[in-house]
């Protein structure tokens, strides 16, 4: 666009007024004003008369003839040879235009060959004779050199400066006329763009757009023509190689008075890269509100910069509130659970503290504003940073993790609770036992320990259905928990088996209160399915720091008192004391003791005869354990007794006894002895079997003896344990067989006539306690008196047992009771053919 430049220049070269005509120079050197004074004031100003062609007629001296400037410009002399051409033509064409033309500025040939600057005016005056004359004159300007000198360089630096000014403008001006057509631009948008402003051409700006942006663009510049705002529109301009540019063009219109449109004046700025990165980032926006739309994630976001906060619609969602209500702090605080208000308190604290690298995690529960339902949100923030590194915004995700938090939940539970009861489970429980026991350790606090066992769950089970039991199992759990003091931690240990922790159980006489109150509370019977059901508890309690300071030094103790308890007939309950320690060890060794026995083959069978009390004939014998301990000799059941409680062990020793029994009675026989009935015992556990009778029965027939030389003898105690179910079956076996039934210690126990009734019962055996004080004791005489009472009307036969002295013999015989069996009748013995029997 240098055009705008050069219209100053050329108007330079057009501007010189006529400054004196020549009429009014009259040189009259009289007039004072004439002084030669002013010649030397004056530039040198030659007058010259040339003919109608231009030829030179004459010229006047210079008034400083030595230095005449242009000494080349004689008469006779074409002159217009010693002017540049382009002066020349422009002379030429001032005199064939006008008698009168306008001053000019011409370069002529100075003396020395060099142009200079000369002002050129003149006249045409006619000569009268039908010819013409020209009179001019040419001034000297010799100023005039150093100003165009000047005003070159100017031009040339103001087109420097033009051209760094647009090139470096990302702005590039054009201009159109009226009807769109271009009449300038930028030539870095030339270049770009390569479009030639051949006037021929016509083009019009909208031809360079891209065909999607044309229309859009003309309908706003028709609307801008309308209402004559300026217009700013970006679109895309096509380049030389076919691709496009996006520019952002702004343009205005000037109109004359009347309102028509003179000329459009605009700008075109490349913007290609920023928008290209616009649609990127945009884009990329895009995909992260679809990501985050996906993800379900709430966004808060905060300018540290402006202080503008805002929550996105999904957050919004989230906490159930409606798009007008204002995203405030306090607004947020309230919405969160009050629990947790600490956890968004921390979160604002770090935002406020505005670091650069603030990151933070957090879970926390909200009730929404609308319905009020607990969500657990889960947030995530972090900090941008500035080019700078100066935090510009916070942005914090949310996420509505309540369905995993509380899936979560549900598996932590699971983990650590038993499903059906809801309490903690074993593993759960014991945690709680091992962190109490810390904390006792450090704060010296006591607390007690209680160990459950529901009594006959089994039984339950197995007469009613599992679902009773289960219905047994929640009730008892529902109301251990009713009857827990405060604070307590219950657990499900397993089966039958419930703990209880707690720090107000301080001491034995704590326990003991709460235990009566419990035992009291779950006797009550309840109703299941239309059935009353009992319910009795076995307790085994233990105080921290008394009865131990480990956790499993503490279970330890609670599980002996709580065996204790099952042990002395269930219902009970028992606090752990050192004595149980002592028994918990005797057990243990009597296991060991026995399982040796068992396994080194040291049992055998001695016989007690069973006498008749009148003839002192022996009618039988019982057979008794004993085993040979290695050191000590010859020892008795009780050594072992614990091993009778023991499955594996009491049917192993069982076991043992009859493979000697059955060889024994055919030694017996075979030796034409008849030993009359040969008693064994026999254990609960052994009826856990359901074929132990069969079996038994297989092994006589094996030995090849008959089943009526054989009496089995069972307490009481094995109709109440596990295998009661069969001990009916097993013993209308056995007597079917032949095999005579005895119910040993009776009266002791769990005495029931209905046992009588039940089971095909042949012999009573009077326990030992009764007639230890026969004689001096009228209740137990009385109690030998019923039995045997009992057994003449029954048809049952009776024996007394434990029979030592003499006068117990009488008492016995005058009670009308037959049999008996004891020291005084003879000493279990071991088996010798034939035995000697003692009376
Ligand atoms: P039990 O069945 O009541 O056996 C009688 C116990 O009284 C025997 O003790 C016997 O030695 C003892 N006894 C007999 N006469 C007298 C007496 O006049 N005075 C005193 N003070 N005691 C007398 P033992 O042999 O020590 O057996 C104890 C218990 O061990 C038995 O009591 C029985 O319950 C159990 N037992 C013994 N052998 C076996 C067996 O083979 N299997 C099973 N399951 N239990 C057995
Ligand atoms: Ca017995
Ligand atoms: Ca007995």
């Amino acid at each position: 666009m240098d055009r705008f430049a050069d219209r100053r220049f050329e108007a330079f070269f057009e501007g010189a007024e006529p400054v004196v005509s020549d009429a009014r120079v009259a040189p009259d050197r009289d007039d004072p004003l004439s002084s030669p004074h002013f010649d030397a004031l004056i530039p040198p100003l030659i007058r010259w008369i040339a003919d109608a062609r231009g030829r030179l007629l004459v010229r006047g001296e210079s008034p400083h003839a030595s230095t005449d400037p242009f000494p080349a410009i004689r008469s006779g002399y074409d002159w217009r040879r010693a002017l540049d051409p382009v002066d020349r033509k422009a002379l030429l064409q001032a005199a064939t235009h006008s008698a009168n033309p306008r001053p000019l500025r011409v370069r002529m040939m100075g003396a020395d060959g060099e142009r200079r600057w000369a002002g050129l005016r003149m006249t045409c005056v006619s000569t009268g004779r039908g010819g013409t004359r020209w009179y001019g004159t040419i001034e000297y300007l010799p100023d005039l050199q150093d100003e165009v000198c000047a005003l070159r360089e100017a031009l040339a630096e103001a087109r420097e400066h033009y051209r760094w000014s647009v090139e470096l403008n990302p702005q590039v001006p054009w201009t159109a006329r009226a009807d769109g057509a271009l009449e300038e631009i930028g030539p870095r948008l030339r270049e770009m763009t390569g479009i030639s402003l051949d006037p021929r051409s016509h083009l019009r700006w909208n031809d360079m757009l891209h065909p999607d942006d044309a229309v859009a663009t003309m309908a706003r510049w028709d609307d801008h023509v309308q209402s004559g705002e300026p217009i700013i529109v970006e679109q895309r301009v096509r380049l030389t190689d076919g691709g496009y540019r996006w520019m952002r063009s702004k343009a205005a219109v000037r109109r004359d008075a009347r309102g028509e449109v003179i000329r459009w004046y605009g700008t075109l700025e490349d913007i290609h890269d920023q928008k290209v990165a616009q649609d990127a980032l945009a884009e990329s926006e895009g995909r992260f509100r679809l990501a985050v739309q996906a993800a379900g994630l709430g966004i808060w976001d905060f300018d540290i910069e402006t202080g503008a906060r805002t929550w996105s619609p999904e957050l919004r969602a989230m906490l159930g509130l409606a798009d007008d209500v204002p995203a405030t702090q306090e607004c947020a605080m309230a919405l969160v659970h009050p629990d947790d208000r600490s956890i968004l308190q921390n979160m604002m604290a770090t935002v406020a503290r505005r670091e650069a690298t603030t990151h933070f995690e957090a879970t926390l529960r909200i009730h929404r504003a609308d319905d009020g339902a607990l969500r657990w949100i889960r947030s995530m923030g972090w900090t941008t940073q500035s080019a700078g590194g100066r935090p510009k915004r916070v942005l914090v995700t949310f996420q509505d993790v309540t369905d995993q938090e509380e899936a979560d939940a549900r598996i932590r539970w699971a983990a650590g609770h038993d499903a059906m009861t809801g309490l903690p489970n074993r593993a759960a429980w014991q945690a709680t036992l091992e962190q109490m026991t810390a904390r006792a350790d450090e704060t010296g606090e006591r607390f007690g320990l209680m160990l459950f066992d529901i009594d006959d769950l089994k039984r339950t089970n197995d007469a009613l259905g599992h679902d009773a039991g289960d219905a047994l199992l929640c009730e008892f759990a529902a109301r251990l928990l009713a009857m827990a003091p405060p604070g307590a931690v219950l657990g499900r240990l397993g089966g039958d088996e419930f703990g209880l922790i707690a720090t107000s159980l301080r001491d034995s006489d704590a326990l003991q209160a709460i235990s009566a109150a419990i035992l009291e509370n779950i006797r009550r019977p309840y109703v299941h399915d239309g059935r009353s059901l009992d319910c009795g508890v076995s307790i085994g309690g233990a105080v921290y720091g008394e009865h131990g300071r480990q956790a499993g030094e503490l279970f330890k103790s609670a599980d002996l008192a709580l065996y204790a308890s099952k042990a002395s007939g269930r219902g009970r309950v028992t606090l752990f004391h050192s004595d149980l320690r002592a028994q918990a060890q005797q057990h243990s060794s009597m296991i060991r003791m026995a399982r040796q026995a068992v396994s080194d083959k040291l049992i055998t069978p001695y016989y007690q005869p069973k006498v008749d009390l009148h003839s002192g004939q022996t009618v039988g014998f019982e057979a008794l354990l004993r085993w040979h301990h290695p050191r000590l000799g010859v020892q008795t059941p009780a050594t072992i007794a614990a091993a009778f409680e023991n499955c594996e062990l009491a049917v192993a020793m069982t076991d043992r006894m009859l493979d000697a029994i059955v060889r024994d009675v055919r030694r017996w026989i075979r030796a034409g002895f008849d030993p009359g009935r040969v008693a064994f015992n026999a254990s609960a556990a052994d009826f856990m079997d359901d074929d132990f009778a069969q079996a038994v029965l297989r092994r006589f027939a094996r030995g090849g003896v008959s089943p009526r030389h054989f009496e089995i003898e069972v307490t009481e105690t094995v109709f109440l344990g596990r295998g009661a179910d069969n001990v009916a079956r097993a013993l209308h076996r056995f007597s079917k067989a032949g095999v005579r039934v005895a119910l040993d210690d009776f009266g002791t126990g769990y005495a029931s006539l209905s046992h009588l009734k039940q089971y095909p019962v042949d012999v009573l055996k009077i326990d030992r306690s009764f007639i230890n004080h026969l004689e001096g004791d009228a209740g137990d005489a009385a109690i030998v008196d019923a039995i045997v009472k009992l057994g003449t009307s029954l048809s049952i036969e009776v024996i007394a047992e434990g029979v030592e002295t003499q006068r117990q013999r009488e008492l016995l015989i005058d009670h009308g009771c037959r049999f008996g069996q004891g020291y005084l009748l003879g000493y279990p013995a071991p088996f010798v053919s034939p035995p000697k029997t003692a009376t």
